[in-house]
């Protein structure tokens, strides 16, 4: 049997693509080819940014907390679909079961405070600014928004965005990763069970040409997108050449500082767990760990023997603790860093690649390396994958100096014992997501998520009180009743 071409959702119907291209979905613990995702031009782009901007023109008028009870429906049914959603997240892209399970808990969360907005969107107001004339401030919609999203949490990221534009009283047209549309597809069949009135919520699949679609179409006013550096910096530029409100979401290279006062065994499980949890492909994830001090020997030993625990398989198999990578492809880039790492003479403590790993599938063993130099590429480029960087620094001092030097600056954290340690590092971290003694520095749904300098590009941040700012335009009206 021939995998399924997946449909677009598009003013409340299932819509075949005018695409003929497609790109293979692909469970990548068995390799096994599970999907087609067309690949959407301008041509059905179109269609459903127009279906938004038709629905727009009524959605804005529901009062918002009737949009609201939309919300809670659609959490209701979020909720009685949890698990197949998981199921549905680790068979696309790999990760363990209860990986997916945490990640969609964090989506749901979204549409938990989204729900909020009847509240959350009221504005500010002010009697007599001058004699006899008052001042409001209203929160307004503004129209289509679109979301693009990356393939390492395809049910999670896309929800960072809609239920807010939505709650507000937008339209939006929902774009997913090409390589794991499915939690969203299954999603979009949940939207339209909640009742949101046609062409509030549009999916529209495929890759580059769906993007550029989006940027370019004159009636999309504002965008959120999530992925790489390259591909955001691209997306924030063109996006705002065309006159959109945009916030990009780009790549990362975290740093996890470990103070000689640090109590080691928690930091090494969460060291750990933050470099190989969902194998790595997390923008949250550890990347390079600085030991300072002498902290650095007892931090290399235990780091080997954590990893050594690492059980590698089928993440909706139990007892796994590390999946595959998303494609070969990608695997073999991992690789290639690795390869890289041992030919600017970084030690290589722990080879991923002489892991023995199932034959099918897209698997690479847990990888670290000691006496890595900020000058080196592992220590320079986001690695994506399992592959954790460790060297040692002098101080503190020393240590934040290699973590604001680097021109990623998306999550870092301290472990220490240390409140004046910690301080230091939250005062003068670039980061712009922080953590003191946790490994995943994650904010939840109800405040602003994103990153800094190389990490981000836009003003404000994903999902929390911001999002209400960025899908809205603050009207401010001044009467005269005389
Ligand atoms: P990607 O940049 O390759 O793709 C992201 C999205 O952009 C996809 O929907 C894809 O179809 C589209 N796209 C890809 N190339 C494009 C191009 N040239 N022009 C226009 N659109 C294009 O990212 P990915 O590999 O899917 O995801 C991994 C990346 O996402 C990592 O860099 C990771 O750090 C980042 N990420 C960041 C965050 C964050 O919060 N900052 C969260 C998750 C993932």
């Amino acid at each position: 049997m021939g995998a399924q071409r997946l449909k677009n959702h598009v003013g409340g119907k299932w819509v075949e693509a005018e695409a003929k291209a497609t790109h293979p979905v692909t469970n990548p613990a068995t390799g096994e080819r599970i999907a087609e995702t067309p690949l959407c031009g301008a041509a059905d782009v179109d269609r459903a940014v127009r279906a938004a901007q038709d629905a727009f023109a009524t959605w804005r008028q529901v009062p918002p907390v009737e949009r609201a009870r939309h919300l809670f429906q659609l959490k209701f049914l979020l909720e009685e679909h949890f698990e197949a959603i998981s199921e549905t997240v680790t068979r696309e892209n790999g990760k363990t079961l209860a990986e997916s399970r945490g990640s969609v808990r964090r989506g749901i969360e979204c549409v938990e405070v989204a729900a909020g907005a009847p509240s959350l969107l009221m504005g500010q107001a002010l009697e007599d600014v001058a004699p006899g004339i008052d001042c409001e401030a209203v929160r307004q919609p503004l129209g289509v928004f679109a979301g693009i999203a990356p393939f390492n949490f395809p049910a999670m990221v896309p929800l960072w965005f809609y239920p807010f534009a939505v709650a507000c009283g937008n339209t939006f047209v929902c774009k997913p990763s090409e390589q794991v549309p499915l939690s969203q597809q299954l999603i979009f069949g949940l939207v339209e069970e909640a009742g949101f009135p046609p062409g509030v919520l549009n999916l529209v699949h495929g890759g580059k040409e769906a993007v550029d679609a989006l940027l370019a179409h004159p009636l999309v006013r504002g965008i959120s997108f999530v992925g790489s550096s390259p591909v955001a910096q691209h997306v924030y530029r063109t996006a705002a050449a065309n006159g959109k409100r945009v916030q990009a979401l780009g790549g990362a290279k975290n740093f996890m500082v470990v103070m000689p006062d640090a109590d080691l065994d928690g930091a090494l499980d969460a060291m750990v767990a933050s470099a190989f949890g969902c194998a790595g492909e997390r923008c949250l994830a550890g990347s390079v760990v600085l030991a300072v001090g002498e902290s650095h020997a007892r931090v290399r030993d235990g780091l080997r023997e954590r990893i050594a625990s690492i059980r590698l398989g089928d993440g909706s198999k139990d007892g796994v603790t590390m999946g595959p990578v998303i494609s070969a492809r990608h695997r073999d880039r991992v690789v290639s860093y690795i390869d890289k790492g041992v030919e600017e003479g970084a030690e290589l403590v722990v080879d991923g690649r002489a892991a023995a790993v199932p034959r099918e599938g897209f698997f690479l063993g847990p990888s670290l390396f000691d006496r890595v130099a900020p000058e080196m590429t592992i220590a320079r480029e986001e690695i994506f994958g399992p592959v954790l960087c460790l060297s040692g620094a002098k101080d503190l001092d020393e240590a934040l100096r290699i973590v604001g030097a680097h021109p990623l600056a998306n999550a870092s954290s301290i472990f220490t014992t240390s409140g004046k340690h910690a301080r230091e590092f939250k005062v003068r971290v670039p980061a712009s997501m922080a953590g003191v003694n946790i490994g995943v520095a994650a904010p939840m749904s109800f405040f602003g998520f994103g990153g800094a300098k190389g990490s981000f590009f836009g003003d404000l941040k994903a999902h929390g009180r911001e999002a209400f700012d960025f899908y809205t335009d603050r009207k401010v009206v001044i009467s005269r009743w005389t």
